[in-house]
């Protein structure tokens, strides 16, 4: 049984050292295993839910001194605790550890735009048969964040599970829900004031999303979810109109301002065109 605070204390490396082991404690076959370090670990299981979070912290050294509130049932760090997201980290292996074995998506490189998840959806060719995906990476108490995906039937019953829509700008899944098809969420885990000194976790809080998600794993629909989004209309890019054209014409091209030279780079005003002008009006 993995501790919380040993979660917190364990470097990267050590977490790929470790994480694996549980998983084949735990049931999880080697064969259905890739372990790519410093990109992700992912585990197939037999829960057609995949859960996710990550293992890097913004924090540069790991957490020493590790103090408890016992009355608010709270942990902090004075070095930074790093609970983005290793209270995620810690209540996937929690479930795994209660026998459930939903897939399992562990990256690196969240914090630095997503490059585990990035690796990772370009490595795994075939997508695995899933419902929907659970990531475990938000702050807070009962948020469920779906950015870019607006499938109105999954917000619902996401919601049914007591929580609540709420925004966020970018986690793993916004990288692997549009490419897999697959609508997925962003849950509470209890931590605050993440990316600074001053983050905490709150323990009951993060227990509590602990035990709705173990419900979501027994409780999965029968057809997956699918990541809808909203249709962009492409907007023709229309140059500015700039008074650039009868300044510049009657110029050689090394007189030229740097705002012509820009307006030439940007395409707002094509090179042959402007040549093309020049040799009319200097009739080369
Ligand atoms: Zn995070």
């Amino acid at each position: 049984m993995i501790k919380l605070k040993e979660v917190f204390r364990m470097s990267e490396d050590q977490l790929y050292e470790r994480i694996p082991k549980i998983l084949l404690q735990k049931g999880y076959n080697r064969d259905d295993m890739i372990v790519f370090k410093n990109d992700y670990i992912y585990a197939q299981g037999n829960i057609p839910i995949m859960l996710v979070s990550h293992l890097d912290t913004v924090h540069s050294i790991l957490p020493k001194n590790i103090f408890n509130d016992q009355k608010q049932n709270i942990l902090w760090s004075p070095e930074g605790l790093g609970a983005d997201d290793r209270a995620g980290v810690y209540s996937i292996l929690k479930i795994v550890e209660g026998n459930f074995k939903p897939h399992i998506l562990f990256t690196s490189g969240e914090e630095s735009g997503g490059i585990g998840a990035s690796y990772f959806v370009e490595d795994i060719l075939e997508i695995p048969n899933i419902k929907y995906i659970i990531e475990l990476d938000r702050q807070g108490n009962n948020d469920c964040v779906f950015y870019e995906c607006i499938n109105d039937t999954f917000i619902k019953f996401i919601e049914s599970y007591g929580f609540i829509e709420n925004y966020g700008s970018f986690t793993d899944i916004s990288i692997i829900c549009p490419s897999w098809n697959i609508a997925g969420v962003n849950l509470s885990i209890g931590y605050y004031n993440q990316h600074s000194k001053m983050e905490y976790l709150n323990i009951t809080e993060m227990n509590k999303t602990i035990e709705k998600v173990k419900n979501m794993l027994i409780t999965y629909p029968k057809d997956p979810f699918v990541f809808e989004t909203y249709k962009i209309k492409k907007k023709k890019r229309k140059s500015k109109k700039y008074n650039i054209k009868t300044t510049i014409y009657n110029k050689p091209l090394n007189s030229l301002t740097d705002q012509e030279y820009l307006a030439l780079e940007r395409g707002l005003l094509q090179y042959d065109d402007y040549l093309d002008e020049y040799n009319t009006r200097y009739n080369y």
